[in-house]
Order: C-alpha cells, then sequence, then structure tokens
C-alpha cells in the first residue's frame, strides 16, 4: 500500500510525436505544468509532474492530431490513444 505521508507522483507517462503535432496547443492550455510549445512552435514535455494523471490524459485527449501518448507507468500499459 502506498504511505499516505508520502507524496505522491502521477502515474501516466506523457510523450509528444513531434512529427504529428500540429501546434493547436490544447495540450499546453490544459496542462500548462507538463506541456510547452519549443521555438519550433511544436509540443515538448517540460515536467511529467506538473499536472495530476486526469489533467495529463485531458490534455492528450484534446490534441486534434492525437500527437500525445500516455502510458501508465505501472501497467506499462498504453492509455492513449486506445
Ligand atoms: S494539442 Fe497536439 S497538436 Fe496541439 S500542440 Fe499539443 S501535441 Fe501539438
Amino acid at each position: 500500500m502506498a504511505d499516505p505521508q508520502v507524496k505522491q507522483i502521477g502515474k501516466y507517462k506523457v510523450e509528444v510525436i513531434r512529427e504529428k503535432c500540429i501546434s493547436a496547443a490544447s495540450c499546453v492550455v490544459i496542462a500548462p505544468g507538463v506541456f510547452d510549445l519549443d521555438a519550433e512552435q511544436i509540443a515538448r514535455v517540460i515536467s511529467q509532474d506538473g499536472n495530476d494523471d486526469e489533467t495529463k490524459l485531458l490534455a492528450a485527449q484534446s490534441c486534434p492530431t492525437m500527437a500525445v501518448i500516455v502510458t501508465d507507468t505501472e501497467s506499462g500499459k498504453q492509455v492513449w490513444p486506445l
């Protein structure tokens, strides 16, 4: 069991497929602690812990080109896209 005294770090890992990103920035709007646009206006991950798992998943689901992959690091399974 997880120790409630220990700060829980989310279990979802996000990655951006640069070739798919069209700079829509909805991921950045929803999860600004996790995503940022680089100098080429392509999304990049600035921190895995900048927002919680639910927000990270919502951000990934908002991407019009499904450029954000979400993986559950506990199960090793891909959570998004399905
Ligand atoms: S929502 Fe998708 S297309 Fe838009 S910036 Fe993020 S990764 Fe790129």
